[in-house]
């Protein structure tokens, strides 16, 4: 889906609730009750549409990228929590036991019982949420534990705003607004039905198994899988999959990765795979014939698909900062299958000379006359002939300073830091944006 219709479609379904409560025609109330009830509205929209955002769609994360999608699902958490938070403190009208005189709510709100509870339950859960994703890595659970009560949260949330909604809201108990609910409900539950149900089904269906682990730099391994039977998945060289090792497809113990193979060799998936934390370090134990689940391919950072989205690509400059080489291995390697002769200038940038991965392969790599690789190290040893330093303005003026280079395509991957650095040179070489695609290893 193209960017501009998903933010139309998104603030569409965020202000549908306050049109179908308005089209009600109820009677008027002070500013501030109907302020907190918008707020309520837009932030119950926002809740459930977040089932969606995080559900992996690649119809809604293809454009934008995985990184900016689940960035717009952090923020916009973020928004409705503040809209509930403030909704029971904006009330002018006096709260209590629902009268029957007062069907409509104007002069009293009727809430007691059960929908005070389950709103009073809801709003702190909701804080919670929130809270525990924005300090998640300081909290020190696994990321499996916290997605998981991440995710039975949400659904306990879900539940009890939408009984809170029904029971004691003005507007949402009755038609269309009731049915908009019911909808968006649906396609909740529908997403956690696919997300937990379905696609580890598909995924059990189609086993991989390891056939290689061996290290490629310093704490730096290479994965080999291949599927059990017939091929392996389809996908473009960039792309990567959330990755179970050792376990069930239904596990949450899945990391992402990209594939470092090429789309050509359509019997093994290669991942290039850096220690970071539990999992990661592990890696150097796997043995072969570990059974292996792969849920993909995702990722916008694909040469295949710049070239769909009209963006030029007269040459391919690939901007690497550390493990970040692994998508951008895979478009080198398949450029290099696929005969591919436009112009390549790898840059990629490390602390030090044990981090290069795959040295001996890139060094054979660059017979090929149409690949330039200009590798930086920012400690370099004494030895150390070639660049130094990092990925900077300097750097990058003498590498893509020549005529034409607007023209070019420009595929990163690496740090945060590192991204935005060079996004800001390269903009400032008057790359246009949109001949830049990079893709983050985070999404904190
Ligand atoms: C799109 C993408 C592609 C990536 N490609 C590579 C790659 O090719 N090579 C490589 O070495 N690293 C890659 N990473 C990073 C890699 O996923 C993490 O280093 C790895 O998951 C860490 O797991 P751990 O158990 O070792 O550490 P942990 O301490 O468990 O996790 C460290 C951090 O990794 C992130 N993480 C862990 N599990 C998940 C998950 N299931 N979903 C999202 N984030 C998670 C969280 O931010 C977490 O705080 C990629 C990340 C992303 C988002």
């Amino acid at each position: 889906m193209p960017p501009t219709l998903l933010i139309a479609g998104y603030v569409l379904l965020t202000l549908a609730p306050l049109a179908l409560a308005w089209a009600q025609g109820k009677p008027p109330r002070p500013f501030l009750d109907e302020l907190s009830s918008g707020l309520a509205l837009a932030a119950f929209a926002i809740l459930l549409m977040e089932f969606l955002l995080s559900g992996r769609f690649r119809s809604i994360s293809e454009r934008i990228g995985m990184d900016v999608t689940m960035r717009f699902h952090q923020l916009l958490a973020r928004v409705a929590a503040a809209f509930i938070l403030v909704h029971p403190f904006l009330y002018a009208t006096p709260i209590g036991l629902a009268r029957p005189d007062d069907a409509t709510h104007r002069d009293h709100l009727g809430l007691a019982g059960a929908a005070a509870y389950t709103g009073i339950i809801g709003w702190l859960l909701l804080l919670l949420l929130v809270i525990t994703a924005m300090r998640r890595t300081q909290i020190g659970h696994s990321y499996e534990t916290w997605r998981i009560t991440h995710a039975v949260g949400a659904v306990l949330i879900a539940g009890l705003i939408a009984h809170h909604a029904f029971a004691a809201g003005r507007y949402s108990g009755a038609a269309p607004l009731l049915w908009f609910w019911i909808v968006l409900l649906a396609l909740a539950a529908l997403t956690m039905l696919v997300v937990y149900g379905l696609r580890p089904l598909l995924r059990w269906r189609r086993p991989y198994e390891v056939v290689a682990v061996r290290p490629v730099a310093a704490k730096t391994w290479q994965l080999e899988i291949r599927p059990r039977r017939g091929e392996a998945l389809q996908y473009e060289a960039g792309q990567f999959v959330w990755l179970r090792l050792g376990t069930n497809p239904w596990s949450p113990d899945e990391h992402p990765f990209s594939i470092a193979s090429a789309p050509a060799d359509r019997t093994t998936l290669s991942f290039i795979i850096k220690e970071y934390g539990d999992f990661t370090s592990r890696l150097g134990g796997i043995a072969p014939g570990t059974t292996a689940y792969v849920d993909g391919p995702y990722g916008h950072l694909t040469l295949a698909q710049t070239l769909r989205r009209g963006r030029q690509a007269e040459g391919v400059a690939l901007l690497a900062g550390g493990v970040g080489i692994a998508p951008l291995l895979g478009i080198l390697r398949q450029m290099q299958m696929s005969r591919d002769d436009r112009p390549v200038i790898l840059v990629y940038g490390n602390r030090s000379r044990a981090q290069i991965v795959l040295a001996d392969e890139l060094e054979a790599l660059v017979a090929n006359p149409n690949l330039t690789i200009v590798p930086v190290l920012s400690e370099p040893d004494a030895a150390w002939t070639g660049r130094r330093g990092v990925l900077d303005d300097a750097l990058l003026r003498e590498v893509f300073g020549f005529d034409g280079a607007a023209r070019w395509c420009y595929l990163l991957c690496g740090p945060q830091g590192m991204i935005a650095s060079c996004e800001r040179s390269l903009l400032g070489l008057g790359i246009p944006a949109r001949q830049i695609v990079s893709e983050r290893f985070l999404y904190d």
